[in-house]
């Protein structure tokens, strides 16, 4: 049987249906859809997107088969609507429109009211009685084809379009302003002049023949998926060329044709706000074109009622019959024609975050999908829309059209936030204090900055990529946060922001948008969230607020289907209690450094820095182990028998010390020793790459002290914690770990103080001692490093930093280039990179587990909160994935959806398989003891 290309639809029949949008497209699939359900669709047919790529491949001509094709469905059409294709007594106009397996919304041409000539609009006159209808169809037409077909177009960008130029001529000459006051004989003489012009300029004769027409219009369709703006979107959304564009040949309806006619597009829910009413809008005595271009205001469909009640009775039917059918919100083009109803096409409807997780959550309610299929329809990132402070919609809107978006930065921590701009932390403080909303803007943060962070509504900086200091240390504390905007000019000195020409002084209001990374000059009002105020704040009731309902139904399906586990990286009690409102199962990792920015706890800090003797270490370790122990306990109390795991110092020692010689004197007169001593000191722990240098467990083996009074600090509160009755589970975790035994000569530290704190205090509690996996070469000698270690938290922070040689903190004014110009799929410390770091991860895990079966397995860096990187993990079989608090319903929900994808490749299993005999792992857990 010869290969089919045409799929006729009408009449209560179709042969494509709604799965062939691979070669129907996606307006093709569903007019036979609906055709085939018995909507009134007006009839004809689909030529398949694989006669494009013969098209284009072709020398842009259409196969004879195909033309041959397309005739006999011609015919078929004809007798079905009972007109004929050029009859000059009843003749049948037809629409001519693209339809990718994508939507491509204005990417490709369409011609409409085809198969007009003098004789066939003469035809239609006296059908129809209504000659200026006629003759604006006809001149629509001329005007479409003209452009589309024979190419009559602007020459340059900024030229006006040819057609408009000559309606405007005969304006002039009528003297008339409006289009509606053109006559019928008027639209006539423009049918006449169009057609001069494109002789004229193109060198075409306007064809009158219908099928002169028709060919020309499906071929200006096939080529339009190679014009340039289909390209460019194509690119832009990842859309191959070989899928090509379908041609849709369909029988004119028309909206205008009197005030029983009309035309509109709706959804079949508010895609705002996903409420389940109809929500669209139409126009009567009107085409298609006409609702879009806004010249006139159209209707809310509701008035439809009213105006057409019939119609709008049928629409109502065939708005349940569609969601019962497509299991979707869809989006639809309907138009009357003489109180006749058509359905023109329907799509699965764009809908905004919020609406797409109301919409799926309340369809599991009506029973139309199942909770799977609800879990696969929201991106787990749209719950940002739920757990963060909003814009108000309209309002953001306006500004940006006002010109008032000045840049736009990396989007580092979700959420709405508008302030007065404040250039440091001690200002931040001091506004905050007075009741005024700040933007902390920076250059770039460093963990001086922390307390002007916690307090400000949002924070701003000039430098640093994804997992810089300003980002993660926002988003653990749940700030919203635009990163590395590189084109603002901080002057520090003037206190003032040039962009874009304009200055912006301290005091002057900001507004930023973690989601999208725009900063907006000017005040902008944003919305709480309500499963902020219910989970967090506890200031609203949960049986009142139905978006936490909502919010609470995702994440009980999401955790019925996950494998892997969710802790939270936190290293405060208010932190920890917020992570595990929102459901984390433990921390992941405590970052001890940010501890000591605490109240009363940088001063012994900064005298263990500067300490000469090991005694006067000693004597500032002292003073800082009650502190610690007591941020510990506070931790294991909310974590309430949770497991929690804390770092070990990691930082350089010259991050805790001040910078500015005013601070340096300021901490010389308060520990009583001289501004020389501090300012040598700060002078000789400078290092040219502080990130590869004495940081780390580097600290800890040159300092065993440091180590030795964070353990006990760990264990005395864990004894503490065990006698309130309260369970603990601490897990100590050695960061930068490159060589087996820098973990070996840390775990005996820690073994030992273990020992004497349980035995001094006379209890005993399960406690784990392991590693990060953050440089390659911990990753690369993982079997050696799993005889030490229980655990491997991946640090993919430091991992994707020294495996991609890309400082973390310097990467911003690269990277979005880097990515535009597709070097990078994506910023690599936002999503892991698969091919490279993801390469390390894999291989840490197989030989981690080889030595150690029951090794625990987890990822601690920033990657650990972001959807497609918590897939990856769950395909490498870790056990569990650790995120910032307000990152845990994300990946929750992440983690089922992977789970969900993935269902047929159980991948820890696969890593379970190459474990060796029992015997071996045995063997080399021996070995290391003797090390
Ligand atoms: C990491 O490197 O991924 C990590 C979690 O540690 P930090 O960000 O504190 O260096
Ligand atoms: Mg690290």
């Amino acid at each position: 049987m010869a290969k089919k290309h045409v799929y006729y639809f009408g009449a209560g029949k179709a042969e494509g249906n709604k799965e062939m949008k691979d070669i129907l497209g996606g307006k093709g699939a569903n007019l036979a859809e609906m055709a085939g359900l018995g909507l009134p669709v007006p009839p004809g047919f689909t030529v398949s997107t694989e006669v494009c790529t013969l098209f284009n491949k072709n020398k842009q001509r259409i196969p004879e088969v195909v033309k041959r094709e397309i005739e006999r469905n011609l015919g078929r059409l004809e007798k079905t609507v009972g007109q004929g294709f050029g009859d000059p007594r009843n003749p049948l106009l037809v629409s001519v429109r693209s339809g990718a397996r994508a939507s491509m919304p204005g990417m490709m041409d369409t011609i409409l009211n085809l198969g007009l000539n003098e004789k066939t609009a003469e035809a239609l006159v006296a059908k129809t009685g209504n000659d200026r209808f006629v003759y604006d169809s006809y001149r629509r037409f001329v005007q479409m084809y003209g452009d589309v077909v024979l190419g009559l177009k602007p020459v340059h960008k900024d030229d006006l379009d040819p057609f408009e130029v000559i309606i405007e001529r005969k304006k002039r000459e009528l003297g008339i302003h409006s289009d509606t006051d053109l006559t019928a004989a008027d639209l006539r003489d423009l049918v006449a002049r169009f057609k001069a012009a494109i002789k004229e300029k193109t060198g075409h004769e306007f064809p009158a023949d219908p099928m002169k027409q028709l060919w020309g219009a499906i071929g200006a369709v096939f080529c339009s998926w190679m014009n340039d703006r289909a390209v460019a979107y194509r690119k832009l959304y990842n859309i191959p060329e070989t899928w090509g564009t379908a041609v849709n040949v369909q029988t004119m309806v028309f909206g205008n044709m009197g005030l029983d006619s009309g035309t509109g597009v709706a959804f079949t829910r508010d895609a705002a706000t996903g409420e389940n009413t109809f929500y669209g809008e139409y126009l009567m005595n009107a085409q298609g074109e006409d609702v879009v271009a806004g010249i006139r205001t159209p209707l809310p469909i509701a008035d439809l009622r009213q105006d057409d009640p019939k119609a709008y009775a049928e629409l109502e039917k065939i708005r349940h019959i569609l969601e019962k059918h497509f299991r979707d919100m869809m989006d639809i083009e309907f138009t009357i024609q003489q109180g006749r109803l058509y359905m023109l096409q329907c799509r699965v409807g764009k809908r905004t975050a919020f609406a797409a997780i109301k919409i799926a959550v309340d369809m599991v309610d009506e029973k139309l999908i199942s909770e799977r299929e609800a879990l696969a329809r929201i991106e787990p990132d749209q719950l940002n829309q739920l757990l963060r402070p909003v814009f108000d919609y309209a309002e953001k809107e306006a500004a940006v059209k006002a010109g008032r978006l000045l840049a736009k930065g990396l989007n580092a921590g979700p959420g709405a936030a508008s302030g007065r701009i404040v250039f440091n932390s001690v200002d931040a403080e001091a506004w905050a204090k007075q009741g005024k909303q700040v933007i902390l803007t920076r250059i770039e943060t460093s963990p001086e900055d922390i307390k002007g962070m916690s307090v400000a509504e949002g924070i701003l900086t000039a430098r640093g990529g994804m997992t810089s200091h300003a980002a993660l240390v926002a988003r653990q504390m749940g700030k919203v946060c635009v990163a590395g905007c590189g084109e603002l000019a901080i002057d520090y000195a003037q206190r003032r922001i040039t962009v874009k020409g304009k200055t912006l002084n301290e005091g002057d209001w900001i507004s930023i948008d973690g989601t999208t990374g725009q900063v907006i000059e000017g005040k902008v009002n944003t919305k709480p969230s309500e499963v902020l105020q219910v989970l967090v704040e506890k200031t609203l009731d949960p049986a009142k607020a139905f978006v936490y309902q909502t919010f609470a139904k995702v994440m009980a399906w999401a955790d019925r289907f996950r494998t892997l586990k969710i802790r939270t990286n936190a290293d405060q009690p208010d932190q920890s209690r917020n992570a595990v409102a929102f459901g984390a199962e433990g921390i992941g990792l405590c970052r001890t450094e940010h501890m000591f920015f605490g109240e009363g706890k940088i001063g012994p800090m900064r005298e263990m820095i500067l300490a000469d003797t090991l005694d006067e270490r000693k004597a500032a370790l002292a003073k800082l182990l009650p502190l610690q122990r007591h941020d510990f306990a506070g931790i294991f109390e909310v974590m309430d028998g949770r497991p929690v795991t804390i770092r070990t110092i990691d930082p350089p020692l010259h991050e805790f010390l001040p910078h500015e010689e005013k601070d340096q004197r300021a901490l010389a007169a308060q520990m009583g020793i001289p501004f020389e001593k501090v300012r040598e000191r700060v002078e000789a722990l400078h290092e040219f790459n502080p990130m590869l240098g004495f940081r780390g467990c580097r600290l800890g083996i040159i300092y065993p002290e440091i180590t030795e009074m964070q353990a006990r600090a760990i264990f005395e509160a864990a004894a503490e914690t065990k006698k309130k009755g309260i369970e603990v589970e601490p897990e100590v975790m050695i960061p930068l770990v490159g060589h087996v035994k820098e973990l070996a000569n840390q775990e005996k530290i820690v073994r030992r103080t273990a020992e004497a704190v349980m035995k001094k205090q006379g209890v005993r509690f399960k406690y784990l001692v392991g590693t990060m996996i953050e440089i390659p070469r911990g990753a690369i000698t993982a079997d050696e490093i799993a005889t030490v270690a229980e655990f491997f938290s991946f640090g993919t922070n430091d991992l994707t930093q020294t495996t991609l040689g890309v400082s973390r903190d310097d990467a911003g004014r690269f990277l979005i280039p880097y990515v535009e110009k597709e070097i990078y799929a994506k910023d690599p410390f936002e999503v892991i990179d698969r091919e490279g770091v993801g390469q390390l991860m894999r291989m840490a895990v197989e030989k981690g587990r080889a030595t150690r079966p029951g090794i625990k397995l987890g990822i601690c860096g920033e990657h650990g909160g972001e959807p497609s990187s918590v897939e990856f993990c769950h395909l490498i079989g870790l056990n569990y994935v650790s995120c910032s608090p307000f990152r845990v319903p994300i990946a929750r929900l992440a983690a089922a959806r992977a789970a969900l994808l993935n269902a047929a490749k159980p991948a820890a299993k696969k890593a379970v398989k190459k474990r060796p005999p029992a015997r071996k792992a045995a063997k080399a857990r021996k070995k290391a003891r003797r090390r």
